[in-house]
């Protein structure tokens, strides 16, 4: 087996009146993540781990922010397009981890749904797929509720 590891950082501002798209679900929020997309970016930064473990460019290279097409784009459509490219070069994924950075609202109780909606995408079952939350401890532009971020790894393999 081939094994690579790949890492994935996104972050999107926080809007008032603005659906906030998360981990592929949609949260109850008076703020959401404002995007050229959806602006999900627990899938954002999950793609670019994998993109970057399969030496494969990253989510801007692939699904650029200027091209009308992917206005206001369901983010679980880039990650599916994203696992058909690794699939292309024989790679399957072994485990996902992700960290989102966001004061507010609470997302643990919403991780068990995220998780059900990114198994299935990434052909992994559900222990497979991590998912943590952090506040910012009201530091900096998360702290402020001014934007939130996620960071992603993930392992690939490749059968020789
Ligand atoms: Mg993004």
């Amino acid at each position: 087996m081939n094994f690579r590891v790949g890492f994935g950082f996104d972050v999107h501002p926080l809007k008032e009146n603005h659906p906030f798209y998360l981990g592929g679900i949609r949260l109850e929020s008076a703020k959401g993540a404002a995007g050229h997309s959806d602006a999900d970016v627990l899938l954002h930064a999950l793609c670019d781990a994998l993109l970057g473990a399969a030496g494969l460019r990253d989510i801007g290279f692939h699904f650029p922010n200027t091209d009308p097409q992917w206005k206001g784009k369901d983010s679980r459509y880039f990650l599916q397009e994203v696992m058909q490219k690794l699939k292309e070069k024989g790679w399957q994924v072994v485990n996902v981890d992700c960290t989102v950075c966001l004061e507010r609202p609470k997302i643990n109780p919403h991780i068990p749904a995220m998780k059900a909606v990114l198994a299935p995408l990434l052909g992994i079952g559900e222990d497979a797929v991590s998912i943590k939350a952090t506040t910012n401890e009201q530091l900096g532009y998360v702290g402020r509720e001014e934007g939130v971020c996620a960071y992603a790894v993930c392992l690939i393999q490749q059968a020789l």
